[in-house]
């Protein structure tokens, strides 16, 4: 559930209509639902509050420092994958014994000042970055927690770019190297193995490959623990799917009685990484139609936000709902229309032969589900400046990210001298 929704022909964000934002701010827009944000939150925390795991928002998922504000303000944590997430956590004030850092190629600056913020562990994924992490704590004269990010070799059925927890995929340690690596951990003198991680896709809405993986994750806890060694943490990544389109994906509570019985057998702090399942549905972002481009083949509308604003459907062939922000403006009829924006690439598209209601040049148009990897996968390809983020929290709506300007896009560029 999400608070956009329609009264008398028109879409609101919470008390606020969304047509009024647009004129405001201009397009392209995103837009966030505090009240959304929040409530997702705390279904998660609700599920589980059996256990009172950390749940550490997916800072990728929506990296705007006054979103992270909203949950940092009511307890949650955050998974950061790099220095910049680090950065953008602390600024908000996230307490650092509540950061966890993953990501398969940490350098060693980042693990320095992760080190120096204090953090509570990283999730480490290969035996070479163990072993920086170790010299870097080493030369830091501390010890830091650990946990190891295990590869469970399951199956997550969703789109093969967000699949992580196969065993040809990049991320974490096949189960036998990650056993041996704690068998053998007295050589990293300054680390402590203290915890297993597991995040084995996104945009999952089953529980069965969650379920799989964390049986797997037991197995080698309870293989430790013949060898007598202990842990602390199971972190059990994210990933929970949410409503695009059609699908029906586990809500936070069906997750809950899937895996409870088995997070309670492991008897240890349970992390939870959730980024999407908060984020996705809070937000949307609005275009404007540009142009209507009839050709032969097939009706385009041309709108003013692209893949540069939105690259999902792109990169992941991922589907967007687009809504008029006005039902009915121009009578009941539809038409099919591929929905492109202004970047010079055949690839930029927001939709694909989409049946929309009749449209025109200047309607608003708002994609659905865009507050999850929509603004933070957002770049200035051919030089357009970056949208504006607002944030709406019942009747009032505040400008939490303003409109990058044409200086923006050159500020940091210095034309070499004697060209
Ligand atoms: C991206 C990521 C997440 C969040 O995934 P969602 O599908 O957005 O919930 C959690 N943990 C790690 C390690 C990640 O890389």
């Amino acid at each position: 559930m999400h608070h956009f929704r329609f009264r008398k022909n028109q879409l609101y964000c919470e008390n606020v209509k969304v047509e009024d934002i647009a004129k405001k701010f201009g397009t392209p827009i995103y837009i966030y639902s505090l009240k959304t944000l929040i409530e997702h939150y705390r279904k998660i925390k609700n599920a589980f509050h059996s256990i009172n795991p950390l749940i550490c928002f997916s800072v990728k998922a929506n990296s705007n420092l006054s979103v992270l504000k909203v949950l940092a303000k009511r307890g949650a944590g955050m998974d950061v994958v790099s220095g910049g997430e680090l950065f953008k956590a602390l600024r908000v004030g996230v307490n650092p014994k509540r950061i966890v850092y993953a990501g398969v190629g940490k350098s060693e600056r980042e693990i320095a000042s992760a080190i120096k913020a204090g953090i509570l562990f990283f999730n480490a994924e290969s035996f070479p970055e163990l072993a920086l992490i170790d010299r870097v704590a080493r030369r830091l004269h501390e010890r830091i927690d650990v946990c190891l990010r295990v590869n469970p070799d399951v199956d997550p059925h969703t789109h093969k770019f967000i699949a992580t927890g196969k065993a040809t995929n990049k991320f974490g340690l096949d189960m036998y190297t990650a056993e041996e690596i704690f068998l053998r951990s007295r050589i990293f003198s300054h680390l402590n193995l203290c915890g297993i991680h597991i995040h084995i896709g996104s945009q999952i809405t089953q529980a069965q490959p969650f379920v799989k993986a964390i049986k797997k994750a037991l197995t080698l806890i309870n293989r430790l623990r013949a060898k007598k060694i202990s842990l602390k943490y199971l972190n059990i990544g994210g990933g929970l799917g949410i409503v695009y389109r059609n699908e029906k994906p586990q809500t936070a509570e069906d997750f809950a009685r899937a895996v409870l019985p088995l997070l309670k057998k492991a008897k240890l702090r349970i992390i939870l990484e959730p980024g999407r399942f908060i984020a996705g549905n809070s937000g949307i972002l609005v275009s404007k139609v540009t142009y209507v481009k009839t050709t032969p083949n097939k009706n385009f509308a041309i709108v003013d936000a692209g893949m540069n604003d939105l690259i999902r459907p792109s990169l992941y062939d991922a589907y967007h709902e687009i809504l008029p922000l006005e039902l009915n403006s121009h009578g009941h009829r539809t038409t099919k229309y591929d929905i492109v924006g202004p970047i010079c690439e055949s690839g930029d598209f927001l939709a694909k032969n989409r049946s929309m209601p009749v449209l025109e040049a200047g309607d608003l148009l708002a994609v659905m589900g865009a507050g999850a990897y929509g603004f933070t996968m957002s770049s200035n390809y051919n030089s357009r400046p970056r949208a504006p983020e607002v944030l709406v929290h019942g009747n009032t709506c505040s400008l939490v990210r303003k409109r990058e300007t044409y200086q923006d896009l050159v500020k940091n560029e210095i034309i070499s001298k004697g060209l």
